[in-house]
Order: structure tokens, then C-alpha cells, then sequence
């Protein structure tokens, strides 16, 4: 028998009910396969142990910070293997620590790196079903690590890849991966097949259906994923290489995120290298800065530099510019009321007036560009959060994706 394995998000295990439901899904796939499990916390759970830790301190210790947050995944692996006992299957539920599935880099954002495989293969050919923590790992000291929100997507994949799983199945709330989140447009349709580059732009660009690390993992393993309701009988999506598809479309999908802030730095003394000395301990501090404009200077000796970067890292930047000794400027403003809306399509390589045709549609709509950042298939641009909708809901119809 083949290895295959199941993934439930949050929400596909957020109530007894739903875990009921879980139960029977599972069932429904142990006559052809050998299951392994991974699990999500409860939906809720994970956010309400983080809002705890920040009682505690804004700068709750690292390695503490993911001792408590992996802990929701107890709770549903534990809840979730009884109900398969109940049901008759020879269940367990497994930690990270107990396989162990071991990591490497820094808490919070560990990666994993290998997974211990004797024992769980003997227990899949005895006919058991593990149930396993996802998310969590532990690392060459024996701490508990975590692999960054939305984590369980990669420890799902990381296990299809070890156990050479003939597929991954991500059973979560929605249908599967639609143009544009359906929670947020409702006229979003589902894509029956999306290649690994495409849906990494759009799980990077901000749509949270897919966690970007598991995609990068699925491309290099070439592991088929495929992207399903745990409510609905419905067939889902396929992620898979691009040579599988088929798409007439230019554009594949639109993501929008939710937690950048623009900083702007007026009057900055030009030289060469100077963005370089204000990156580079942003960097140093493990700061992504993601857009850039840099202006030329209209009398050749000061500029004005803006970039974005993530909302939670806003206080940490303009403390470290603040302090940066090699730059001089006249003044930092910030705006965090502001947004990134993206159109991804590997149908963009070929052809050409893309770029053109999303910038008129938003003109058209009077949503102002104030940044804009482009790769071979996906175009950015930040605008104000409140336009954020009407920007979707127009490159939407534009590039014919309501059909
Ligand atoms: P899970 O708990 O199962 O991991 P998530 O909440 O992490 O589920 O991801 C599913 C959610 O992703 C959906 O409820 C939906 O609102 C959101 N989403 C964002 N963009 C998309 C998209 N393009 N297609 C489908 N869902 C999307
Ligand atoms: N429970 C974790 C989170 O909420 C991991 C996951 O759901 O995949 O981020
Ligand atoms: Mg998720």
C-alpha cells in the first residue's frame, strides 16, 4: 500500500464536530492507503497562547515563545486520535519530540530538516494511523522549535517528501485555491490546477491558503499537493509543475496583504553606497525590507528613500535608523494604513502591455500606485488599505478572472 498524507488546518479541526467529520474523512481513505496525519491547533488556539506570551513581555523569550505556542497542537492531535480509537482505528498521537522531527535555525522560524522514520513506518505496516503535531520540531539542543504561522502546511510536506507519500492532501475551509480569497470576493473561482511557481508568489504575496515555505518545498521535491474542503465532498485544486497545465489566462491569481507599513526617508544625504548603510542592519536584524524606490535627487546631493517591511517590525526599524551613525537625513515619516495588492500569471512572460493595462484599471477606479515592484510573473504596487477591495474587485474583471 501506498503512503499518503492528510493535512487539517485550523478550522477543519476546531470543534468536537468537526472532529467527527475529520475522523470520517480518515476512515475514508485506510483501505487504500497507509495514513499519516499531520495536525493543526485548533482554530484560535495558537493566537490565544501568543496573546498570552505578550502579557507577559512584547519580547517573551524565543525559545519559551515556542514551547507555548506548539502546545495547541497537543490538545487536537490528542482529541483527534481518541475519536479515531473510537472509531475503531489503531490510532496514536505523536510530538515532534517523540519521532523526532528535527530542525535547524531560529525559533520561531525553524525549517525542518530531517525526520526520524523507523518507528512510525513500523507502526504504518502494523496498520496504525499517527497522528502528528505539526509545526513544531526540535532542534540539535533538544528545544522545541516552531516552523512559522501556518506552519503545518510544511511539516505536511516535509513529511510526504520523507516517506516518499504518493501524494499531499491539505484538507482546510474553503474549496481549495481560488483567483482571490472567496472570503474576501465572493465572485473569486476555483483554479483546478496551479503551478508551484504561481502559487509561491501568491502564498508569499500575502494569500495565507498556503504556507510560502511548503510550496518551496513541494516544487523541489515535486511533491503533487492537492488543496481540498473538509466540509464539502468537492474535488479541489492541484498544485503541481508547470508541464501539467493547461491555462489560457495572462493572469492565474490576485493576493493582497494585510501587515505591511511604508517608511519614507526625507532628505537623505546621497552618496555612493548609502543604501547599503541603511539596509544593512535592517538586515542584521533579520528585518525583510520588501519595496524599494529610491528618487533621484533633484539637486544631486540628497534623495528620498521608501520602502516597506512587515507592521510587527515597524517600532524595531525606525529604532535601528534612528541609531544608524552612516546615514544622515532630514526626516522619517510612516504610514502603516497601507497595502499590497499583487496579480501573478506565468501567462505574463509572454505577453506583453500587462503592466500597462493593470495600471490604467486602477487609474480608471482613481486608487493612486505608490509603490511598485515587479518579477517575471507578478506585478505589486502598495496603495492605501481602504482601496484594497476595489483594486481586487478591478483587476478581477479586468483580466477576466469573474469567468
Ligand atoms: P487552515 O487553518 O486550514 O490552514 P488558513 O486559514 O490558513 O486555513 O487558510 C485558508 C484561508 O485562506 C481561507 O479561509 C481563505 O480566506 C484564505 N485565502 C486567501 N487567499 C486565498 C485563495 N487565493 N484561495 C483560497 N483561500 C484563500
Ligand atoms: N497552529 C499553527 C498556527 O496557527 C500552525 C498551523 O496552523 O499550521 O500558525
Ligand atoms: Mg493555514
Amino acid at each position: 500500500m501506498k503512503i499518503i498524507v492528510l493535512k487539517f488546518g485550523g478550522t477543519s479541526i476546531g470543534s468536537i464536530r468537526r472532529i467527527k467529520k475529520v475522523a470520517r474523512i480518515v476512515k475514508s481513505y485506510t483501505k487504500k492507503y497507509k495514513v499519516i496525519i499531520l495536525s493543526s491547533a485548533m482554530s484560535g488556539t495558537t493566537n490565544k497562547l501568543i496573546d498570552m506570551s505578550k502579557k507577559i513581555s512584547a519580547n517573551f523569550a524565543d525559545n519559551e515563545y515556542d514551547t507555548l505556542v506548539s502546545a495547541g497542537e497537543q490538545i487536537s492531535c490528542s482529541l483527534l486520535a481518541g475519536q479515531l480509537i473510537e472509531n475503531g482505528i489503531q490510532a496514536r498521537s505523536l510530538m515532534a519530540w517523540q519521532i523526532p522531527i528535527i530542525t535547524e535555525g531560529q525559533h520561531k522560524h525553524s525549517r525542518i530538516k530531517y525526520i526520524y522514520k523507523k518507528r512510525i513506518l513500523k507502526f504504518l505496516n502494523t496498520g496504525g494511523v499517527p497522528v502528528i503535531a505539526g509545526f513544531q520540531g526540535i532542534n540539535k539542543d533538544l528545544k522545541i522549535t516552531t516552523i512559522g504561522r501556518g506552519g503545518t502546511d510544511a511539516s505536511a510536506i516535509m513529511f510526504a517528501k520523507f516517506f516518499k507519500a504518493d501524494r499531499c492532501v491539505i484538507y482546510t475551509d474553503v474549496e481549495g485555491i481560488f483567483t482571490t480569497d472567496p472570503n474576501k470576493l465572493k465572485k473569486a473561482k476555483k483554479i483546478k490546477n496551479i503551478s508551484y511557481e504561481e502559487m509561491l508568489e501568491m502564498a508569499s504575496l500575502g494569500s495565507k491558503v498556503m504556507q510560502p515555505h511548503s510550496i518551496q518545498d513541494a516544487r523541489l521535491n515535486r511533491i503533487n499537493i492537492e488543496v481540498k474542503s473538509s466540509f464539502l465532498n468537492k474535488s479541489g485544486t492541484l498544485i503541481t509543475k508547470k508541464k501539467n497545465i493547461i491555462n489560457n489566462k495572462i493572469i492565474t491569481g490576485i493576493s493582497s496583504t494585510e501587515n505591511d507599513s511604508k517608511i519614507t526617508l526625507l532628505g537623505v544625504k546621497d552618496r555612493p553606497g548609502i543604501a547599503a548603510s541603511i539596509f544593512k542592519p535592517l538586515s542584521k536584524n533579520s528585518i525583510n525590507v520588501d519595496m524599494v524606490v529610491q528618487n533621484i535627487s533633484s539637486n544631486g546631493k540628497e534623495t528620498d528613500l521608501t520602502f516597506t517591511i512587515k507592521s510587527y517590525d515597524l517600532i524595531k526599524t525606525k529604532k535601528i535608523i534612528k541609531n544608524n551613525k552612516f546615514i544622515n537625513f532630514k526626516k522619517m515619516i510612516f504610514d502603516t494604513n497601507v497595502s499590497k495588492v499583487s496579480i501573478i500569471g506565468v501567462g505574463m512572460v509572454t505577453t506583453p502591455g500587462v503592466t500597462f493595462r493593470m495600471f490604467q484599471a486602477l487609474a480608471k477606479q482613481k486608487i493612486n500606485i505608490q509603490v511598485i515592484s515587479t518579477s517575471e510573473i507578478k506585478i505589486s504596487v502598495l496603495i492605501k488599505k481602504n482601496k484594497v477591495t476595489k483594486a481586487i474587485k478591478t483587476l478581477h474583471k479586468e483580466f477576466n478572472l469573474n469567468k
